[in-house]
């Protein structure tokens, strides 16, 4: 424990944001680092309590407290407060192999589960976790190769948080490994989901220029069951780990969803992310926001997402629709802590100028010439009937659907392969190895736990090498 008194001198203080007028005109990050001293002092705050519930309990629910991959955040929050941001840099990689990803994109249930949060001042895990990957990286990302080969092969299907921490523990436990992702690059919805506006690209290129250094080959364009065949991989390769995430939208078939102008956010998502790194690709007509009147439906992360990108596209108003009803400002802290509390939650791009409204069926779409015009909605109650009476219409020019994923793709590489399935459609394996019903097949991520969070996906893709590993070798020295 830093200082004793630490949470009793210095009050919480977190980064800021670029003010919206600036921001929304430019693609860059813009949280605004804390000077190096006030990360000290923030570090001060923690209480090292005996039972840290922000490092995670190790439950496998999905709201378990704390966090998923039980980053030590006591011990280098002491590291920090006493200047030896080296061996917090070592200790935060012990448990992380990403944690600058997680300290810019992670929603923080760490801060959620802090014993300051009782009284809605938690210790600015997030922000000290940033800053100390961040200055890690500054001094150079040095890569961990292999003290020696074990000349077992693993094929990793799927770039994204899963796929890559599965890779790099593989890579560094000696195994020879090969990554295979549809897409031209590597990092799944890292590089081609969120904005760079959350998490600029050059935080994946570096990590992935890392992991060739430490021995991990990439292949680009491989699409797994389309135009490389699954059962090759099953065949050439000692072990193939699954991690190709939860592509599969969740659609609204209501009438007039056929009407041009109505797209799932990631048809809308990844043409952006890929103009601003100049990546050339044959994603259809351009979908913008530019000049239009925009509505989003749904409100999480993804929509959130949407709202923002379409600000900096120029759009004149963009209102977000959730089904759900509005949950409170504020949560009930002796039902919920230290568990990740239902409140409302406003992200950086809802306060970029969203009109958010709750509790909104969208029945229907209307248009002219084939393009959508208006939204014929009705507001619900709490199981979802429509209100009588409480039609309304809304007039839009694009439309982004933003309600989640419901499974993996089921088409190609997952039915080839004739895996067995759990009963929402992800890939069955549990967390106890990662094994699906096939020998050799382990899955990972998004793809085998449904939608999720980035967070958790590391924690996957580590864990089943470990899994993988064990399999192998018989034993495994990979943390769990
Ligand atoms: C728009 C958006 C914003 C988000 N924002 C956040 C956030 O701020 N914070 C957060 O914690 N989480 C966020 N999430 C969720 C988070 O991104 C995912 O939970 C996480 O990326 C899942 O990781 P994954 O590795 O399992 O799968 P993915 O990241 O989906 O990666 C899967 C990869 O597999 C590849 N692939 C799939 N099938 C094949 C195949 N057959 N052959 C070859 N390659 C294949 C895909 O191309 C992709 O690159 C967001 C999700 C979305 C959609
Ligand atoms: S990864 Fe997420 S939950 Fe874990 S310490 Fe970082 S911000 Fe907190």
């Amino acid at each position: 424990m830093g200082k004793i008194t630490g949470f009793l001198e210095y009050q919480r203080e977190d980064r800021d944001y670029e003010p919206v007028a600036e921001r929304i005109h430019h693609w860059r990050e813009f949280v605004l680092p804390l000077p190096v001293e006030d990360y000290v002092t923030q570090a001060a705050r923690c209480m090292n309590c005996g039972v840290p519930y922000c490092m995670g309990t190790g439950s496998l629910a999905p709201a378990s407290p704390g966090c998923p991959v039980n980053n030590q955040i006591p011990d280098w929050n002491d590291l920090v407060y006493n200047g030896n941001w080296d061996e917090a840099a070592r200790n935060l990689h012990s448990t992380n192999n990403f944690p600058e990803v997680t300290g810019r994109v992670c929603p923080a249930p760490c801060e959620a589960s802090c014993t300051l949060n009782i009284d809605d001042n938690p210790v600015t895990i997030k922000s000290i976790e940033c800053a100390i990957a961040d200055r890690a990286i500054a001094q150079g990302l040095k890569p961990e190769p292999p003290a020696a080969c074990t000349g077992k092969k693993v094929a990793i299907v799927g770039s994204g948080p899963a796929g890559l921490a599965c890779a790099q523990q593989l890579a560094r436990a000696g195994h020879e490994v090969h990554v295979y992702e549809r897409w031209a690059k590597a990092g799944g919805l890292l590089r081609y989901g969120i904005p760079d506006f959350k998490m600029e690209k050059h935080h994946v290129d570096r990590r992935v220029a890392q992991m060739e250094a430490e021995g991990v080959a990439f292949h680009y364009g491989a699409h797994v069951g389309v135009n490389v065949a699954a059962e090759k991989l099953v065949a050439d390769y000692d072990a193939v780990v699954l991690a190709g995430g939860a592509e599969k939208p969740r659609d609204l078939p209501v009438p007039g969803r056929e009407l041009k102008g109505i797209h799932f956010a990631m048809d809308f998502l990844p043409q952006q992310n890929r103009r601003v790194s100049g990546e050339k690709a044959d994603d259809g007509e351009p979908i913008l926001a530019t000049g239009k009147h925009v509505v989003v439906i749904g409100g999480g992360d993804t929509g959130s997402d949407c709202i923002g990108t379409a600000f900096r596209q120029g759009a004149l108003s963009v209102t977000n629709f959730e089904i759900m009803p509005e949950p409170p400002a504020h949560e009930n802290k002796l039902l919920t802590w230290p568990d990740w509390p239902l409140k409302l939650r406003t992200s950086s791009s809802h306060e970029e100028g969203a009109e958010r409204d709750f509790a909104v069926m969208t029945t229907k779409f209307s248009g002219e010439n084939g393009a959508v015009k208006k939204l014929h909605c009705v507001r619900v109650d709490d199981k979802m009937k429509a209100i009588p009476g409480s039609k309304f219409e809304i007039s839009a020019d694009l439309v982004l659907l933003a309600m989640g994923f419901v499974h993996p793709v089921h088409e190609g590489m997952l039915k080839s392969l004739g895996l067995a399935l759990d009963p929402r459609g992800n890939v069955n394996a549990t967390t106890d190895d990662y094994r699906t019903s096939i020998d050799k097949i382990f899955a990972a991520g998004d793809m085998r736990r449904g939608q999720s969070l980035v967070v958790w996906a590391i924690r996957e893709g580590r864990q089943a090498a470990q899994a993988v590993d064990k399999f192998l070798m018989g034993s495994t020295s990979l943390p769990r």
